[in-house]
């Protein structure tokens, strides 16, 4: 049954109560008060005309006015006849009061007078008792339907008060339990409600809400697992091998390559303490260890590849939750890379015969053996030996360049004079330095102990700086070369007074091709300070510069002294 029906038969057998209980209870006391009202006007209305009867009659004959006061009273007595035999003694009382009337000393008639308004006053009296009895069984005859009807509705309605509550508040419980299992995502929760009502109603529609979104977080969850395995297999197809720890360094995944890499299980390091799995690994624990974007060389694919190393953090709204490892396969550009280096070996290795023999030729053309020649063909002939040195100096750094990349110095290592070394350079750059009226003082105290050094890359390397500091310093200038013990190294220095390096530039500066940006000087190919990088730091040297734009820079290399 509806809800709607329960709560309306509800209210309407109680508004049926209280109609039932008023048209009862209206009924019944109208009863009482017309059996009242019969009472009073059928019988108290003839006593009180017999008693006024007898009172006139105990007057009568004397009192002359009594004769008309009996006559009325008889006769209102007449229009008011109600009992069974009160219409016979009536009748006789007037027979008698008439007779009496016209002979006053009639006797008899006197008497019976009084022997029939006796008469009617007990009809009347009896009937007053017969009708109070009625009455009286009335009343408790109403009083008893109203008992039992009372104690029927009284049951009716507590039997409401018990079970109504429960109707409505039962329904709503269970209702209640439902959404509260939905808030906690207990999708699986159903309600079964026995009645057919609108709570019923209420509670299919929950259970299809409840299915819908049993339905949804399935779907999502699939879908969730559907990327989850994509972004596997994307990871998986990639070259590079790929490793995601946890803030606390679990790992959370590897790809293939880096499971071929370290040689490692992806399942059974899934999950474990990133630093106990470098214990027993040591590609882990280089990994872990060693934050530089350093080269690594490591066997894979059946020969050596290269990887560079990568830290990338991950971040949830600036905190840290994570971090991936990858390690880029760089073997590619690392063949590519030797297959430059080679090529340019090769290329300079080749052209340094020609240009040699150009410059044999340019000297036997100098030679007033072969012929004179005049001031232009001088000046040409000049140009020539010029470019020819320029182009001997670039090739040997291409080919020093290409010895540093492949790792083939050779290295003569033996005890070298500082000063012989200094002197060496000086002579070398001597030309240029006049040709633009540079002075180059040299500062080298006596008794300078002997380094342990390679004689002609290190005087190659002080030719370089000598070199740069000659070519970008201004004609006139003065630069000044010197070298000095510190502790059990020889420092050698070079500063010049030209335009200065920007500070920014500093750090790259002994990078491979690198220039500053602005340098007019177009002869120069940017590796001459990578060259002299290797070629100190191979001696087991230290190189540096410092300088201020506009102050000029100052150059410097140390190397250890020979060990007694
Ligand atoms: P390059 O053959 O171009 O001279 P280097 O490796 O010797 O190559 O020098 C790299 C760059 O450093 C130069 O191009 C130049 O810009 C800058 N540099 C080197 N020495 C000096 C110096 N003494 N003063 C100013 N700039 C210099």
């Amino acid at each position: 049954m509806r809800l709607k029906t329960k709560l309306s038969l509800g209210i309407g057998f109680l508004f049926l109560v209280i109609v039932v209980f008023g048209i009862f209870g209206m009924v019944s006391i109208s009863r009482l008060k017309d059996d009242a009202d019969r009472v009073l006007k059928n019988n108290y209305e003839t006593l009180v005309y017999s008693n006024n009867m007898l009172k006139a009659l105990n007057s009568l004959p004397a009192d002359t006015s009594a004769w008309q006061f009996f006559e009325t009273n008889l006769r209102q007595q007449e229009q008011n006849i109600t009992e069974p035999g009160e219409k016979e003694a009536t009748f006789r009382l007037r027979q008698n009061f008439d007779r009496y009337r016209s002979n006053p000393s009639d006797f008899l008639a006197f008497t019976n007078i009084h022997r029939y308004l006796q008469r009617i006053n007990d009809l009347n009296q009896e009937a007053i008792l017969r009708k109070n009895r009625i009455a009286s069984d009335t009343a408790e005859e109403a009083t008893t339907w109203m008992a039992i009807i009372f104690t029927a509705l009284a049951l009716i309605a507590f039997s409401l008060v018990v079970n109504f509550p429960g109707i409505i508040s039962n329904p709503i419980s269970h209702l209640s339990a439902g959404i509260s299992a939905i808030a906690n995502k207990d999708y699986s929760k159903r309600i079964h409600l026995p009645q057919k009502d609108e709570f019923s109603d209420l509670a299919n529609a929950f259970n299809i809400m409840a299915e819908k979104l049993d339905e949804y977080e399935h779907s999502t969850l699939a879908r969730i697992k559907f990327e989850k395995t994509r972004i596997e297999t994307v990871i998986n197809q990639m070259r590079d091998a790929i490793i995601g720890f946890d803030e606390k360094r679990h790992i959370l995944f590897m790809n293939t390559v880096a499971a071929a890499l370290t040689g490692l299980r992806e399942k059974e390091v899934t999950g474990k303490y990133a630093p106990d799995v470098a214990l027993k690994n040591d590609l882990m624990r280089t990994l872990l260890q060693n934050d530089s974007r350093a080269e690594l060389k490591i066997f894979a694919d059946g020969k050596e590849s290269y990887f560079i190393k990568e830290n990338i953090e991950v971040r949830n709204e600036g905190e840290m939750i994570g971090e991936v490892i990858v390690l880029r396969n760089i073997t590619p550009f690392h063949e590519l890379d030797e297959a430059k280096t080679n090529f340019i070996a090769t290329v300079s290795h080749e052209l340094k015969t020609p240009i040699s023999s150009i410059k044999m030729s340019a000297k036997l053309l100098d030679d007033r053996r072969v012929g004179n020649l005049n001031k232009e063909q001088q000046e040409l002939l000049q140009s020539i030996r010029d470019d020819a040195d320029r182009l001997l100096r670039i090739t040997s750094e291409l080919l020093n360049m290409s010895q540093v990349e492949t790792g083939n110095i050779q290295l003569k290592i033996q005890p070298a004079q500082p000063s012989g070394i200094v002197d060496q350079a000086v002579q070398a750059v001597q030309f240029q330095a006049q040709q633009k009226n540079i002075n180059i003082r040299t500062v080298v105290p006596a008794g300078l102990p002997a380094i342990q050094a390679d004689t002609e890359k290190t005087s190659w390397v002080l030719i370089n700086f000598l070199t740069n500091a000659v070519k970008y310093s201004p004609e006139l200038s003065d630069v000044e070369v010197s070298a000095s013990i510190s502790g059990d190294k020889v420092s050698f220095t070079v500063k010049d007074h030209g335009r200065g390096i920007d500070e920014k530039y500093l750090p790259r500066l002994f990078d491979r091709y690198f220039k500053v940006p602005g340098t007019f000087e177009k002869s120069g190919t940017g590796l001459g300070l990578a060259i002299s990088k290797e070629f100190i730091e191979a001696q087991g040297g230290a190189i540096w510069v410092e300088s201020n734009i506009g102050e000029g820079s100052r150059f410097g290399f140390s190397l250890p002294v020979v060990k007694n």
